[in-house]
């Protein structure tokens, strides 16, 4: 086994990351800004660096700074995480070059599935069903009408190199689809530092379903069932679920055969997973591929009592996946909230400072993924994600009820939180009915005072 890794990563993910190295006793050594030297990830690593300045340029996503760290430490693979740095080929081949395994999949793998529209063409050439839109990039206005022509409006113009919720417009007519495509490119440019834009239909409220891989380097390929990721604001998640209260096992059968086969057309290797947009009379179209441990992994973690990071650093390592499909069973129903140093009165302004007490739930059935602590100060400088609360239960009922309870439990003072907006979508009757798609939560919100 590894017996070195770094962590290119902070927050509650390099956490993570750590607590499943520990388990297989490897030791990690924790990259960190200067304004995350306090943070827990420094503080529970057996090793640990300052590689820069507090914004991400200059710290997370500075190559040399990272290369130079595990040069010093002497480690043998890098575990990215999520953001930062997780999805950029060019790193997984600086990486490579240094003879460091980055424990993710192969930098072509990265690249065919980062760039979305080439992404769906390899989808759409592997068999899988696609959102109707443009066959790759929209090179100009008059390509674009004649794809609207063709699948009608309302239309949806997404970067190719988009993420994150970004570098998205919707369109309903034609005055609308000429600024859409020029704003989603200018954003495009600003974000991602590309303009290309392609156009997909906009479906009415579908709902986000995925699923979850996990391919080794021998070429078995293992799907861990679905999540359901339709509560969202601004197209980012915010509570996910697994399993999806509106898949049927028909569909799930079919759409955890359409990410395997996606899979094995990309020779894919590591965890991943595969996003698809489910339509009210249950057809299903792939979105994207996700090359990367995901934040709601941990849904599946314990719906299937598989621990996924640990999976990804041996396959990372080499070895064949400890599992095969034929013992990959459900035993529970599991819900995540994402709880966000944000002030929902403000729309969801980020709110950054000084925790002064902070308290997390416990009991049976509540799994807590955090880096922060009373007296931990949220930066400024970087998303704004203070904990992620998993419940879970022996169906969906018992899962929600827990976490009901779970979010009353939980006390933050200092800084405003999204824990009040948890407890109101939890216990609002078309969530419990799971009756929501991805606009649930837009209608929901322009309705409340808080
Ligand atoms: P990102 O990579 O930025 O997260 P995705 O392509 O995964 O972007 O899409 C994020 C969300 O945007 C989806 O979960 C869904 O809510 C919405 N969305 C994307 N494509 C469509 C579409 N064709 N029709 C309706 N909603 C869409």
């Amino acid at each position: 086994m590894f017996e070195r890794i770094l962590i290119a990563n902070r927050g509650e993910i390099a956490v993570r990351i750590i607590r499943a190295c520990r388990e297989l006793g490897i030791k990690t050594v924790a990259v960190h800004s200067v304004a995350d030297k306090d943070s827990l990830h420094v503080k529970l690593a057996d090793f640990a660096i300052c590689i820069g300045n507090n914004t991400s340029a200059e710290s997370y996503l500075h190559v040399p700074s990272l290369i130079k760290a595990a040069e010093i430490f002497d480690v043998e693979a890098v575990h990215p995480g999520y953001g930062f740095l997780a999805e950029d080929a060019e790193f997984a081949d600086v990486c490579e070059s240094c003879r460091i395994k980055f424990i993710g999949p192969s930098p072509a793998a990265i690249r065919t599935m980062g760039e979305k529209s080439l992404a769906r063409e390899t989808a759409k050439k592997a068999g899988l069903p696609v959102v109707p839109g443009s066959d790759g990039i929209i090179a100009d206005t008059n390509q674009a009408l004649k794809v609207v022509d063709k699948i009608k409006y309302p239309v949806i113009v997404k970067a190719s190199f988009g993420g994150g919720g970004r570098g998205m417009r919707i369109a309903h007519n034609e005055p609308t689809l000429l600024s859409a495509i020029t704003t989603a490119q200018a954003e495009a440019e600003s974000a991602f530092g590309n303009p290309d834009v392609y156009i997909e239909k906009y479906l009415e409220d579908p709902r986000h379903i995925e699923i979850q891989v996990l391919c080794d380097s021998r070429g078995n390929r293992v799907h861990i069932g679905d999540r359901d990721c339709s509560i969202q604001r601004r197209h980012q998640k915010l509570i996910e679920e697994s399993p999806s209260p509106a898949v049927s096992d028909e569909v799930r059968r079919k759409m955890t055969k359409a990410a395997l086969k996606l899979c094995q057309a990309v020779q894919y290797e590591s965890a991943g997973t595969v996003e698809f947009l489910l339509d009210k009379d249950d057809s299903f179209y792939f979105m994207e591929m996700n090359t990367r441990i995901q934040v709601e992994h941990t849904v599946t973690e314990i719906a299937y009592d598989i621990d996924l990071i640990k999976e990804q650093i041996l396959i990372a390592f080499g070895q064949k996946l400890s599992i095969d499909q034929r013992h990959i069973k459900r035993r529970a129903h599991a819900i995540e909230c994402r709880i966000n140093a944000e002030d929902v009165s403000r729309n969801f302004a980020p709110c950054p400072g000084k925790i002064e007490f902070c308290s997390f739930p416990g009991g049976p059935k509540v799994r807590v993924d955090s880096h922060v602590f009373t007296g931990y100060v949220v930066p400024p400088y970087y998303d704004s994600m203070l904990a992620k609360v998993i419940t879970w239960g022996k169906d969906r009922m018992e899962a929600i009820k827990t976490m009901s309870r779970a979010l009353e439990e939980f006390t933050v003072e200092g800084v405003k939180t999204t824990i009040p907006f948890h407890k109101r979508i939890i216990n609002h009757s078309r969530f419990v009915h799971g009756n929501f798609g991805v606009n649930f939560t837009e209608q929901f919100i322009s309705g409340q005072k808080w």
